[in-house]
């Protein structure tokens, strides 16, 4: 067993660090400040990302994707995790479910998307489906070579910026099998793409989120909206099946991020505390003080070792749906305690706007909510380890 990093690894992780740190650091400020990304600096950051090589890394290099492993896309997610989370999604990895494209589908979407010409957004949840996705009331009927869809989908994430829509919808219904825990029938999904301006698709702005300024959540309104057949993503009631590959590795980007913003979090604790005087001592000199500091430092390395171990897992093909809610659950809660640690090292000043610490406390509120809540995870972990013995 290794745990070093190769020297490829190395050199990933220096190269995505200067980058963040010449091309989304400088406009941290700004998005911030207006609660947005202009157009044309997502398209500056596209262009850098791409000249770099780091857009679209997790894509097939036969595609025109950077081939990165999970380990490195593991290594390059925590980097990238260090800064505005609305920043560094301009340096866009196209959802892995798009390599589920097939026939005309992959000239259609998934190589713009790996090119950086059409950008995807995932639309699965709804006012009254969040956790219990399977119980979706947006439909699919099919009406000879089209589907029309019907129904709202909600808080969609980059649907403003988007040029196409990966959605869910319920295509039909199912005998429950012994496993469904809210009884009744049980929906079948199917996953269409979706082009932004299809007559009877209406997008609009949703609430503001506390979290990640400058990214922006919609609502998908679906009136008679009609889908060609040849939209349908993998098979007609399969939906789920695209998903599930897709969801594992969304939750351990959200874990790598939430790593790297832990990192930044103790370093300007640490700096606070080796700084900050009071009672005539600075205060990191207090054990109050630095054994929250080693407690932080601890449970960052803890997450971090977690998450590339389960990129390691995904590598060699043996990932478990658990591995990747430990990840997700360990690594979204560990941020939420540094952050908050982060806030009380720096005092009052932590609460300040101008200072930065409270921005990294609010952003990691969200973590534990999308992509799964923790108590969804826990679902899923604790249903690992009590399945065997049924
Ligand atoms: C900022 C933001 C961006 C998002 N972006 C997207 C996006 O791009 N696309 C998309 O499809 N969705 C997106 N989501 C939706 C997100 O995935 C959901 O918010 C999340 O899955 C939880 O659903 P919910 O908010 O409806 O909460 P609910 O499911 O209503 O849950 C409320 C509470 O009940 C708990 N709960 C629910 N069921 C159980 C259970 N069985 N056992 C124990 N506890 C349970 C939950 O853990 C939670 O604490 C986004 C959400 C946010 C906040």
């Amino acid at each position: 067993m290794d745990f070093g990093l190769t020297s490829e690894q190395q050199m990933l992780v220096d190269s995505v660090r200067a980058f963040v740190a010449a091309e989304l650091k400088p406009h941290e400020e700004e998005v911030e400040r207006t609660n947005k990304v202009r157009p044309e600096l997502i398209q500056q950051i596209n262009e850098a990302a791409i000249k770099a090589g780091f857009y679209a890394a997790n894509m097939p290099e036969e595609l025109g994707g950077g081939g990165l492993d999970h380990v490195a896309l593991t290594l390059m997610e925590r980097e990238l995790g260090r800064t505005s989370f609305a920043l560094q999604y301009a340096v866009a990895r196209p959802s892995n479910i798009l390599r589920a494209c097939q026939g005309d589908q992959i000239e259609r979407y998934l190589l713009p998307a790996i090119r950086g010409e059409r950008v995807e957004c995932l639309a699965l949840t709804e006012p009254n489906a969040g956790s219990d996705l399977r119980s979706m009331q947006t439909r699919a009927e099919a009406d000879g070579d089209e589907f029309v869809i019907n129904g709202t989908k909600h808080f969609i994430s980059y649907a403003d910026v988007a040029d196409f829509i990966v959605l869910f919808a319920a295509s039909g219904s199912e005998e429950t099998g012994p496993r469904n825990a809210s009884g009744g029938a049980k929906r079948k999904i199917t996953t269409f793409l979706v082009d932004k301006g299809t007559p009877g698709l209406d997008v609009r702005p949703g609430p503001h989120s506390v979290s990640h300024r400058g990214f922006h959540h919609c609502e998908l309104v679906f009136n008679d909206c009609r889908v060609h057949k040849d939209q349908v993503l993998g098979e007609v009631h399969r939906g789920f099946d695209v998903a599930n590959q897709w969801l594992g590795a969304t939750r351990l980007t959200v874990a790598a991020q939430c790593v790297g913003r832990a990192q930044r979090a103790l370093e300007m604790a640490a700096g606070w505390a080796a700084t900050r005087k009071q009672f005539g001592q600075t205060i990191g000199k207090f054990q109050g003080t630095s054994f929250k500091l080693a407690d932080m430092a601890t449970e960052i390395e803890a997450a971090n070792l977690l998450c590339l171990q389960t990129a390691w897992k995904t590598d060699r093909g043996s990932v478990t749906d658990a591995d990747y809610a430990m990840a997700k659950l360990y690594a979204t809660e560990m941020l939420a305690r540094v952050t908050d640690q982060t806030v009380q090292i720096f005092g009052g000043m932590g609460l300040m706007e101008e200072v930065g610490v409270e921005r990294l406390w609010r952003d990691a509120r969200v973590e534990r909510i999308w992509d799964g809540t923790s108590e969804i995870q826990r679902h899923i972990i604790s249903r690992s380890v009590l399945r065997p013995l049924e």
